[in-house]
């Protein structure tokens, strides 16, 4: 069986064809720029194929990217299926299900329906999402199709961890709740940590860092969700490259008074000028914080310490909220690579049962336990794979 994934953005789109029954990728490849000058990279897996890097392609639409993807899998060259017959379904990354999904679905009127009715929750994601679907629809009918929400691994949080302390009315009314996001990279190592521990999931209580752009952290009480530190939106919990995390609301309206900011101008500045960009005034780049801080940039090195600072501390937090922990992982662009924020984080954890293994924790990029041997709380370091996750999803949802 093989499935296209498509994760469409705004004015981009990522996708990969695979058989999830294998994990083996076909091709794999991004659309940028749709509805400017259209550029398309198309990556084969496949030995003696050959890649398209960024090349022009007129994409007014997702319509045309989604063509000039299936274009690029049939080519007779460099091609890696006979006909569009072999894709025989189609999974998509859609951000927000609100608490209409707490699992993937094929996808139906109906569900396309829930799906726009959570646009308000998410105005900048869910349009785009929608789009590459309809896209799909219209160049590849008849062919099944399932999404695969971010919340919908979040949505097992009892009231307790989701309720903010507000009047209750704006929770009944206008659904205002954390959510949590990164859903299928927590639910994907969750399942390869248990694997790696020989344990089912549902006897282990795991932490898991999603460290990267945009960085979460969960508490998996058997193999459920329990909390998270994003929020109603993306915006919430750890400072990120460009996001600030969680700040006092106070600051907002003593700001916007001071310099005379709209809600929308306030925003942007939270959302793209905060963060570790926005305190290190280098880079959201933590390759680029480091080589900074190196070099004695102090406010790069403060930045980096918050960051590996506030993953401590929901570290902390959620063994309390859990009782206990026996595995801690760590995941996505920060936490497979960079091997001195993992230390960082871990260290003064000795209290709780975590003792590092320095010359383990050497490594990137590839599952391990990065723990010493008779650490309590075992260590480990697993690449995520949401596009696994979303293939394998929608096979079980379309054989
Ligand atoms: P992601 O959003 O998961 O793709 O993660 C992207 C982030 O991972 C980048 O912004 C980098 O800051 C970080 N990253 C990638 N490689 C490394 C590395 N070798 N060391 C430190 N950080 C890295």
């Amino acid at each position: 069986m093989n499935v296209l994934v498509i994760n469409a953005g705004s004015s981009s789109l990522k996708y990969q064809l695979m058989d999830p029954d294998t994990g083996i990728v076909l091709a794999k490849g991004l659309c940028e720029r749709i509805g400017i000058d259209g550029k398309f990279t198309y990556k084969p897996q496949v030995e003696g194929k050959e890649t398209l890097k960024a090349v022009d392609v007129a994409m007014p639409t997702h319509s045309e990217a989604i063509q000039a993807v299936l274009n690029a899998l049939v080519d007779p060259e460099n091609g890696v299926i006979a006909s569009m017959k072999e894709i025989d379904a189609v999974g998509h990354r859609v951000v927000h299900g609100g608490e209409a999904f707490n699992k993937s679905v094929r996808i139906t009127g109906e569900v396309m329906n829930a799906i726009e009715d959570c646009i308000p929750l998410a105005p900048l994601h869910n349009p785009a999402n929608i789009t590459g679907i309809r896209a799909c629809e219209k160049v590849m009918p008849g062919v099944p199709m399932v999404a695969v929400f971010d919340t919908a691994f979040h949505q097992t949080m009892p009231a307790k961890a989701f309720t903010y302390a507000l009047p209750y009315e704006y929770y009944k009314n206008d659904k205002v709740r954390r959510y949590g996001f990164h859903g299928t990279s927590h639910k994907y190592v969750t399942s390869r940590a248990a694997a790696m521990l020989g344990k089912p999931a549902a006897e282990l209580k795991i932490i898991t860092c999603h460290l990267g752009n945009g960085s979460s952290v969960t508490a998996v009480d058997g193999g459920k969700s329990v909390d998270t530190s994003m929020g109603f939106t993306p915006l919430a919990g750890l400072p990120m490259g460009t996001r600030s995390g969680d700040l006092d609301a106070g600051i907002l309206q003593y700001l916007m008074n001071k310099y005379q900011l709209n809600i929308d101008e306030m925003l942007n500045i939270l959302n793209k000028k905060s963060g570790v960009q926005g305190v290190s005034g280098v880079s959201s780049d933590f390759r680029d914080l480091e080589d900074a801080a190196e070099k004695g940039n102090e406010q790069a090195a403060l930045a980096v310490d918050m960051f590996n600072y506030g993953v401590k501390k929901l570290i902390g937090a959620y063994a309390a909220a859990m009782g206990r922990v026996d595995a801690i992982v760590f995941t996505a662009g920060v936490g497979e690579n960079s091997v001195g924020q993992r230390l960082d984080i871990a260290s003064g954890l000795e209290f709780m049962g975590v003792k590092m293994d320095a010359a383990a924790n050497n490594c990137r990029g590839k599952e391990a336990f990065i723990s010493a041997a008779d650490s309590k709380v075992k260590v480990l370091l697993i690449p995520t794979d949401e596009e696994l996750v979303i293939a394998r999803d929608t096979a079980a949802l379309c054989k």
